[in-house]
C-alpha cells in the first residue's frame, strides 16, 4: 500500500483563494489587514522564512511591513518597536521571527506584542485560551496541520489515538491540544520517552515535530495512519543538502495511509495559517 499525499501547496492555494476573497471584501469596506515582521539578525533560514511570509501577504492583498534590524538591535530598542507597532491602526498583525540573538529575552518579546495582534499565537493569553478551549490566536504550523487533517475528512477524532513526537510550545504542546479539542486521545511524546517506537506505532494520527533528519522509521509507523511530518531538516552537503521532515518519507509511504511531503506539505500550510490570523485580526479590529 502507498499512503495517499496531503499535498500542503494545493490545500494552501485552495485556502489562500478563499482568504483573498475575504481580503478583497474588507478592503471594500475600507480596511486593509496589515501584518508587520520583524527580523533581528542574519539568520539565513529566517530571512529566507520572512521573505515568504511578505510575498504570501501581498498575493492575497494584504499590507505588509518588513523591519529588519541588526543583530546588534538592544532588548529595549526592539521592544520600542514592538510598542509603536501595538499603537499603529493600519497594522493587525505583528510577527517577530525567532530565533532572535541570545542578548535579547525571547519570552519578554513575546509578551510584549500585544494579545489581539499576536498572530502566531505565542502569547501567553493565546497560549492559554487555547488551553481553556476558547482560541482566539493558535500557533500556525499546528492549526494548518488541523487544516490538513480537516481536508481528508478528519474533523472529529473521537476514538481515534493521536501521537505528537515533539513537546516544544510552538508546535507539539498547541498541536496536542488542537487534537485534544478535537476528541482525539492524545499521546505526547519527547526526548525522556521510553519505547517511542511503542508509542508511535499506537497512533491512527502520527504527528512528528523533533527537528531530527528521517526520525520516524516504517516500524513506528501502524499500518495505515496518518502521518503529519512537520520536520524541516537541511541535510548537510555530504548527504545532498537537500530539505527533509522528521519522517522517513520512502519508507513511510509503504506503511501510512496518509503522508504529508517536505517541502509541500505543513510549510505552506503554516503560512498559509499566519494570513487566515492576520485576516481574523483585522476582522476584529
Ligand atoms: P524543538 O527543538 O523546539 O522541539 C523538538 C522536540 O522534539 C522536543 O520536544 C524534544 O524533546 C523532541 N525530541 C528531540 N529528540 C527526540 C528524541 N530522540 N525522541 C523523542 N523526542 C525527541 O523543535 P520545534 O518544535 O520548534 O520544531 C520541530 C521541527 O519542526 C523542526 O524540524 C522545525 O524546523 C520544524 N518546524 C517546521 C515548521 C513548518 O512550518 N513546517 C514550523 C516550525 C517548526 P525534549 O522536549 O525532551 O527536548
Amino acid at each position: 500500500m502507498t499512503a495517499i499525499r496531503i499535498d500542503g501547496n494545493v490545500l494552501a492555494a485552495k485556502v489562500r483563494d478563499r482568504i483573498a476573497a475575504e481580503v478583497s471584501a474588507l478592503k471594500a469596506r475600507g480596511v486593509t489587514p496589515g501584518l508587520a515582521v520583524v527580523l533581528v539578525g542574519e539568520d539565513a533560514a529566517s530571512q529566507v522564512y520572512v521573505r515568504n511570509k511578505v510575498a504570501a501577504c501581498a498575493k492575497v492583498g494584504m499590507h505588509s511591513v518588513m523591519h529588519k534590524l541588526p543583530a546588534a538591535t538592544t532588548e529595549a530598542e526592539l521592544l520600542a518597536l514592538i510598542d509603536s507597532l501595538n499603537r499603529d491602526a493600519t497594522i493587525h498583525g505583528i510577527l517577530v521571527q525567532l530565533p532572535l540573538p541570545k542578548h535579547i529575552a525571547e519570552k519578554k518579546v513575546l509578551e510584549a506584542v500585544a494579545a489581539h495582534k499576536d498572530v502566531d499565537g505565542f502569547h501567553a493569553e493565546n497560549v492559554g485560551a487555547l488551553m481553556i478551549g476558547e482560541p482566539r490566536f493558535v500557533s500556525c504550523t499546528p492549526a494548518g496541520c488541523m487544516e490538513m487533517l480537516r481536508d481528508i475528512g478528519m474533523t472529529d477524532l473521537r476514538g481515534k489515538h493521536a501521537v505528537v513526537v515533539g513537546r516544544s510550545n510552538i508546535v507539539g504542546k498547541p498541536m496536542a491540544m488542537l487534537l485534544l479539542h478535537a476528541n482525539a486521545t492524545v499521546t505526547i511524546c519527547h526526548s525522556g520517552t521510553k519505547d517511542l517506537a511503542a508509542q508511535c506505532r499506537q497512533a491512527d494520527i502520527l504527528v512528528a515535530a523533533v527537528g531530527r533528519p528521517r526520525f520516524i522509521k516504517a516500524d513506528m509507523v501502524k499500518p495505515g495512519a496518518v502521518v503529519i511530518d512537520v520536520g524541516i531538516n537541511r541535510l548537510p552537503e555530504s548527504e545532498g543538502g537537500k530539505l527533509v521532515g522528521d519522517v522517513d518519507f520512502d519508507a513511510v509511504n509503504e506503511v501510512a495511509g496518509y503522508l504529508t511531503p517536505v517541502p509541500g506539505g505543513v510549510g505552506p500550510m503554516t503560512i498559509t495559517m499566519l494570513l487566515q490570523n492576520t485576516l481574523v485580526a483585522a476582522n476584529r479590529a
